[in-house]
């Protein structure tokens, strides 16, 4: 088996673009920083790394004849709000249990950014008192039952697409589309940096670059707040989309690394180094970064690039995820 003999329903523009940050990397003056953008990789509500997941699961939802996607998420999941657009993109309904995964002050958290997105989408959206927890969750069951009980066929895709059997094709695939776009300009990004939560988005990197010959490090940033969590679910997701895409050697350990520190304590709460980084990336590039998941990565990019850790020689690429409509949720802190 290889990653071309898994069916890809097309939801991006194509590749992602790629580009410098000229002045971000003058800015911490050491390893070259590039950008590789899932944040516009497509037409369908913003996009972002879930819609690249999906093109690899909607040919499964389409052979099911289900009729209603079915998934979960925080209030300001970008997530469901990317699960909203594929539904409404391929005529199909959407029921979305929106869990209480933040606890964030600010009145407007359950109304404007994702979520407003997704009801202007037309999904079936529910609030859930439930915090956050990035595995399979009852709540999610219990909608998929009442799917089936109102007549509907229900399709699950579980948080962040990650406990789904093709969730890591997506990024496998991400990899791949890395190695062609650094032939084409003449580049090799030696380093790649990246949020991790669900586990899902790192997890089909790892593997995908494990079938290139030019070894390179994949250094996922925890932004769950919930290390073990994120690093056996990166680690058993790695494996398993390795398998799939026939990988013939088992991964090794030093291929998965989770690292700690730009998190917080808690999920969704953006820290001191979270806000810099948000506005460091803004005021340098007029790049925008989210307060839950990538301003947690690139605070971590930040200190990294900065200490050395990744030494001055490297090339190193930031994959942006997506998330920028969670800012709206988030106004107070600015
Ligand atoms: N960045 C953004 C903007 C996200 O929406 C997510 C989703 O959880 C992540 C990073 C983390 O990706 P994953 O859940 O695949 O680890």
């Amino acid at each position: 088996m290889s990653l071309d003999d898994f069916d890809r329903y097309p939801l991006l523009f194509g590749p992602s673009p790629v580009h410098r940050l000229d002045r971000l990397t003058a800015h911490l003056g050491g390893a070259q920083i590039w950008a590789k953008r899932e944040d516009c990789n497509s037409g369908l509500a913003y996009g972002g790394n879930k819609t690249r997941k999906l093109e690899y699961i909607v040919p499964d939802v389409l052979a099911s004849g289900a009729d209603t996607l079915v998934s979960i998420g925080g209030y300001q999941s970008n997530h469901t709000r990317q699960v909203a657009a594929v539904a409404a993109k391929l005529g199909l309904k959407a029921r979305l249990v929106q869990e209480k995964w933040v606890d964030w002050p600010d009145a407007v958290n359950d109304k404007v950014g994702n979520i407003l997105l997704s009801r202007i989408m037309g999904a079936d959206v529910r609030l859930d008192p439930a915090g956050f927890d990035i595995g399979i969750r009852d709540s999610w069951e219990r909608a998929l039952d009442e799917v089936r009980a109102a007549g509907g066929t229900p399709y699950g895709i579980p948080a962040g697409a990650s406990e789904h059997r093709l969730g890591g094709l997506g990024f496998a695939n991400w990899a791949r589309e890395v190695e062609e776009q650094e032939a084409a300009l003449g580049v090799f990004f030696d380093t790649i940096v990246v949020c991790t939560v669900t586990g899902s988005t790192h997890a089909g990197m790892i593997a995908g670059f494990a079938t290139q010959d030019r070894p390179r490090r994949v250094i996922g940033i925890d932004a769950s707040a919930t290390l073990e969590k994120t690093k056996t679910q990166v680690e058993r997701i790695a494996r398993h989309t390795a398998d799939l895409i026939g990988l013939k050697r088992d991964l090794r350990a030093d291929e998965i690394t989770v690292l700690e520190g730009w998190a917080g304590d808690v999920y969704g709460i953006p820290v001191r180094s979270t806000v810099d980084a948000i506005r460091l990336t803004g005021r340098l590039e007029g790049m925008i970064i989210d307060p839950v998941y990538e301003g947690k990565s690139m605070a971590g990019l930040i200190d990294l690039v900065r200490t050395g850790d990744i030494p001055a020689g490297s090339t190193v690429l930031y994959a942006h995820l997506g998330g920028q409509p969670a800012l709206n949720a988030y106004s107070g802190i600015f």
